[in-house]
């Protein structure tokens, strides 16, 4: 798909935040990014609610989202069992969740290694997020007492990653915020709340892909002014 876009004249820029953004006519017309100004015809956004409301100078909803701590383990021996995740729920268990990418496909794991990926949630901010480094008993210990390993001393290796909004965390009046923010976000016409932080809505991946088709669908019919698929259907 990539190369289709850039084959027609498209490019394709990752890795960059746009820190700003011109509205006129109640329409975006413009993005900055990293001293670049990019003409816009529409703005899908994947990002968070927040910095949505940051980018078009819109007051932000009183929404939040759960970070993740993501350890991953390379193991002497195990882990036990054969399925590829499985879910802890009690509160004297600190990790939520462990997967077994190589349960998955072998592919994922180097020949004869041996891992796990252990996630912790927490909040962007709090102790557990700046200093994932000091709860490594802990875990090493809580691995045991599930009985995901038979013994601390199958840990070789820990390297763990963060991210910051893993899930939208559903307070009882989320409804009522993001509908406030859509209200004031209905004075920009050409902006698409997308994917699972933009929509704020606690998805899969194929629901994410399948809204982008929708989404697409969508903006070609708006540019080219002929009927969606949807209303061709219909
Ligand atoms: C731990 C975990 C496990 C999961 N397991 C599964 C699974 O097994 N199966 C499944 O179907 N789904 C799974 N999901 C859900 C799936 O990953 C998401 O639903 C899907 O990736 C969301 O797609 P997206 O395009 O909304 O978000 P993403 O894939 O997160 O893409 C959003 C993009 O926006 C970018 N972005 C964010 N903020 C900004 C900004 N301010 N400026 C510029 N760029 C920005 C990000 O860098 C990112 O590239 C899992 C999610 C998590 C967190």
């Amino acid at each position: 798909m990539a190369d289709r876009f850039r084959a027609l004249g498209g490019e394709i820029l990752t890795g960059r935040v746009p820190e700003g953004a011109a509205i006129e006519d109640g329409r975006v017309t413009e993005v900055h990014v990293e001293g670049r100004v990019i003409p816009t015809s529409y703005v899908a956004w994947t990002g968070t609610v927040h910095s949505l409301a940051r980018l078009l100078d819109l007051p932000a909803p009183k929404v939040s989202y759960l970070a993740l701590v993501c350890y991953y383990m390379t193991l002497s021996d195990g882990p036990p069992h054969d399925f590829q995740w499985s879910y802890h729920g009690t509160s004297d268990i600190i990790f939520s969740r462990i997967s077994v990418p190589s349960n998955f496909d072998p592919a994922n794991a180097p020949p004869g290694k041996r891992a796990i990926c252990v996630e912790v949630s927490c909040y962007e901010g709090d102790e557990q997020y700046e200093h994932p480094e000091r709860i490594l008993d802990r875990l090493a210990d809580d691995l045991v007492r599930e009985r995901v390993l038979k013994s601390t001393e199958e840990i070789e290796s820990v390297r763990f990653e963060r991210f910051a909004w893993a899930y939208p965390v559903y307070h009882l009046d989320y409804r009522t915020e993001l509908k406030r923010f859509d209200k004031s976000l209905a004075s920009v016409k050409n902006v698409l709340r997308a994917g699972r932080l933009g929509k704020f809505w606690y998805n899969n991946m194929d629901h994410c892909v399948g809204a982008a088709f929708a989404h697409a669908d969508k903006i070609a019919a708006n540019l080219t002014g002929t009927p969606s698929k949807k209303e061709v259907a219909a």
